[in-house]
C-alpha cells in the first residue's frame, strides 16, 4: 500500500460506530445528538423535496443561503459580510478540504494544535503539506505562543485553528486568541479557522471569532457547519466564509470535490437561518445540562472528568480515575464488554498521542446518558 494512504486510516468515528453497532453498545463515540433538533425545518425540508428543486444547485451554494449565511455572521461577528464571502460546501468536512486545497502547496507546512480533529492531517499531507504538530497539555489544553512561535518556520504556510476546540471542549481565551492571531499576521500565515462548534456554547461565554481580531479578516478561512448550529449532523451543509478572493479559490477547489450540495437541505437551512436566533439559548441549556449529567454521573463512579465549555464532548482521564489501560485497550474493553462507545484521543496526534485520554459525547437523552454511565461503571 502506498505510505499516503497507510497514514490514512479509517477514521475513529467511524471505527467506534460500527463497534457500537456490532456489539449492540451505547454509542457515546462519534459526534451525534440523539435529541434536540428544531421540527420546523425538518418540515422545511420536506416541503423543499417535495415542492422545491432536486435538480444541481449552483456550485457556490443556493443564493437564499450564501445571504442568509453572510447575515448570520456579519451579525454574530460584527464583519461586513455578503454572499460572494460564502461557498456552501458538503458540510465542514469538505469545507476543510477545499480550505486547504485552495491553500497547502507541495512542501508547505502547516501547524496543527492537537489533539487535532482527524481530518486535517490527512487532507494537508493529500495536498503535498506537511503537518507540524504543537501538543496543547492536559489538563489545560492552553495554546503556549512561545510552542507556537517554535512551531514557525521559513516554509510554514497556514496554521488550522479550531475553537471551540474538539475533542477537547476547550474555549480558548482572549490572550490565546491574540497569540494566534499575532503569529499569523507577523509570518503572514493563513489560518484556517474551524469554528464549527461556535454556538454550542455551555457556560453562558461568548465565543470570538479569529477573523474578527486585527489583520486576520483577509487571511482566514473560516469553516462552518449546519450540522452543529441545527443538531442535524447528519445533512452535511457547511460553508467556507472568508474574502472575497479566498472564497473564490476555495469555490474552485470545491467544484471538484463535490461540486454542489444537496439543494434541498440547502433551501432547509436557509428557511432556519432566516427564521433568527431563538433556537439557540434553548439548545445551549438542554446541552449543557446533559453535560452536567455525564459529569456527575461518571464522577459518582471514580471517573475523573476534564472541564468542557463547548461541543458535544468532555474528557475522561483514564490514569487519574486509576486506570491502568491505555485509551485503545480501554475504548476496546468498553465496547466489547460493557456495552458503551467512547473515542480514543491518541488518533487525534501523530506525535504526542494523548494515551490515557478517552472522549464522550454527552448530546444524549438523559436516558442514554444514563445507560452510558451505567455501562461505564461495569468497565472500571
Ligand atoms: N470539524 C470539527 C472540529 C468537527 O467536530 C466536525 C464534526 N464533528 C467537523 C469539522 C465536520 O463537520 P461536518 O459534519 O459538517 O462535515
Ligand atoms: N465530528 C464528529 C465527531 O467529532 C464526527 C464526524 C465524523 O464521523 N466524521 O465525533
Amino acid at each position: 500500500m502506498h505510505p499516503l494512504y497507510e497514514q490514512m486510516e479509517t477514521s475513529v468515528f467511524e471505527r467506534m460506530s460500527l463497534a457500537a453497532a456490532k456489539h449492540g453498545a451505547v454509542n457515546l463515540g462519534q459526534g451525534f445528538p440523539d435529541f434536540g433538533w428544531p421540527d420546523e425545518i425538518l418540515k422545511a425540508a420536506a416541503n423543499a423535496v417535495v415542492v422545491g428543486s432536486n435538480q444541481y444547485a449552483p456550485s457556490r451554494g443556493l443564493p437564499a443561503l450564501r445571504a442568509a449565511v453572510a447575515e448570520h455572521y456579519g451579525r454574530h461577528h460584527g464583519l461586513d459580510l455578503a454572499a460572494d464571502h460564502v461557498c456552501v460546501t458538503s458540510g465542514a468536512t469538505e469545507a476543510l478540504a477545499a480550505a486547504i486545497l485552495a491553500t497547502v502547496e507541495p512542501g508547505d507546512e502547516v501547524i496543527l494544535l492537537t489533539p487535532a480533529y482527524d481530518a486535517y492531517a490527512p487532507l494537508i499531507r493529500r495536498a503535498g503539506g506537511i503537518a507540524r504538530e504543537v501538543a496543547l497539555q492536559p489538563p489545560d489544553w492552553r495554546i503556549e505562543r512561545a510552542a507556537l512561535e517554535a512551531a514557525v518556520t521559513q516554509k510554514t504556510r497556514a496554521l488550522v485553528f479550531n475553537n471551540p476546540h474538539n475533542p477537547t471542549g476547550r474555549l480558548f481565551d482572549a490572550e490565546e486568541l491574540s497569540a494566534i492571531a499575532e503569529i499569523a499576521v507577523a509570518h503572514d500565515l493563513v489560518v484556517i479557522a474551524d469554528e464549527v462548534w461556535e454556538h454550542v456554547l455551555l457556560d453562558g461565554k461568548s465565543f470570538v471569532p479569529i477573523a474578527s481580531l486585527p489583520g486576520m479578516e483577509q487571511r482566514t478561512l473560516k469553516c462552518g457547519s449546519a450540522g452543529k448550529i441545527f443538531s442535524l449532523t447528519g445533512w452535511k451543509i457547511g460553508w467556507v466564509v472568508s474574502s472575497p478572493e479566498m472564497a473564490s479559490l476555495a469555490a474552485r477547489a470545491h467544484q471538484f470535490l463535490t461540486f454542489a450540495s444537496a439543494p434541498n437541505l440547502q433551501a432547509a437551512v436557509a428557511f432556519g437561518m432566516a427564521e433568527g436566533d431563538a433556537w439557540l439559548q434553548p439548545m445551549r441549556d438542554r446541552f449543557a445540562s446533559a453535560r452536567n449529567r455525564m459529569m456527575e454521573g461518571l464522577e459518582a463512579v471514580g471517573y475523573a472528568v476534564l472541564p468542557s465549555a463547548s461541543t458535544y464532548f468532555l474528557c475522561v482521564d483514564l490514569a487519574a480515575s486509576g486506570i491502568e489501560l491505555d485509551d485503545e485497550a480501554f475504548a476496546k474493553l468498553a465496547v466489547e464488554q460493557a456495552g458503551v462507545a467512547a473515542v480514543p484521543l491518541s488518533p487525534f496526534a501523530d506525535q504526542d498521542k494523548p494515551r490515557h485520554m478517552i472522549r464522550l459525547c454527552f448530546a444524549k437523552r438523559d436516558d442514554t446518558i444514563d445507560a452510558g454511565v451505567a455501562a461505564l461503571a461495569k468497565a472500571r
